[in-house]
């Protein structure tokens, strides 16, 4: 089946990266979230990122102009329901994205393929809440959509060769690498790297190390382009969390438990850049570290 149309429910920091590799790739792009403010902040960022990419020679100014012609944003989740794929990509909780599904379903044509960009989450399980389980998939975008090569497609037990095959010639149409993964807690990239960043909180927690040490000694020492904790910023603090607590259920490995240092900055509401506060403080010029 070919794809033309690509419904994106989400605005946030995924949400508005993969509108941005969408439309820029020709794909028409409705952009939806429950919080309307979300959708102009989106906008902004997208339009930011691509000026960036002229700045650069990377894209022209009317290939740039053309992708920003292409997007539409609505707080109707209805209005998504005729197009040809639905990517959601909102808050990494179950409950959330069941009821995006339940709320999508009557209103979805019978070729639509749905997908989640869930980090963690069982795709089964997901798909089995839907009328469509064989047109169901995990379609995992990494952060910064526009920068990152990689998206994991994960089948669910009943995806369809027909959709996984749609979802493969869209990866490749975008520019990007697909790595399939089998659908167990975190998937791959997440059950390597989210597990690291817990260590390196627990690192904090237990006094090893300052903020500052640990990304410095990663960085340095493992030649990592970023540190851990700078990195669980970027991610999003309440993100790594939902994830460990994917893993610690599905997996049932006390290796797996999630650092209590963690869960106090997500109960503080310091979910790092996404709020300018989490490991480090970022309202000022520079990033200065919490701890
Ligand atoms: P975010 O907090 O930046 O954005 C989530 C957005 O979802 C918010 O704008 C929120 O208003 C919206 N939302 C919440 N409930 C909604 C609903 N019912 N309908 C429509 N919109 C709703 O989070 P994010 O970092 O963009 O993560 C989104 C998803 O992508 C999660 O599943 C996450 O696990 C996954 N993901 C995140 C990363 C990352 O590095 N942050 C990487 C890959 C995948």
């Amino acid at each position: 089946m070919e794809i033309r149309s690509v419904g994106i429910v989400g605005a946030g920091q995924m949400g508005n990266g993969i509108a941005h590799v969408f439309s820029l790739s020709g794909y028409d792009v409705l952009l939806n979230d429950v919080n309307p403010e979300m959708l102009g902040a989106a906008l902004a960022t997208i339009d930011r990122n691509m000026e960036r990419q002229v700045g650069r020679g990377k894209i022209t100014a009317d290939e740039k102009a053309s992708a920003m012609a292409r997007i539409k944003t609505s707080s109707v989740l209805a209005e998504l329901g005729p197009l040809d794929l639905v990517i959601e990509a909102a808050t990494e909780k179950e409950e959330i994205k069941n009821k995006i599904f339940e709320g999508l379903a009557p209103h979805l044509g019978p070729q639509t393929i749905l997908t989640s960009n869930t980090s963690s989450i069982s795709i089964t399980r997901l798909a089995s809440r839907t009328d469509r389980p064989e047109k169901f998939m995990g379609f995992h975008f990494m952060n910064p959509v526009p920068v990152m090569q990689l998206v994991e497609l994960i089948r669910g037990i009943a995806t369809d060769r027909e959709t996984y095959d749609s979802l493969m010639h869209v990866v490749k149409t975008l520019g990007k690498t697909a790595a399939n993964a089998e659908d167990f807690p975190a998937f791959i990239v997440n059950r390597i790297l989210v597990p690291m960043i817990n260590e390196a909180v627990y690192t904090l927690y237990e006094g090893v190390g300052s903020v500052k040490s640990i990304d410095e000694a990663m960085k340095l020492g493992a030649n990592h382009p970023m540190g851990p904790l700078e990195l669980a910023d970027f991610i999003g603090l309440d993100t790594c969390l939902a994830i460990m607590n994917v893993l610690h259920d599905g997996l049932g490995d006390s290796k797996y438990r999630p650092c209590p240092l963690l869960s106090k900055y997500v109960e503080a509401g310091w979910l790092g850049r996404k709020t300018k506060r989490g490991f480090y403080d970022y309202r000022g010029d520079e990033p200065v570290p919490t701890r």
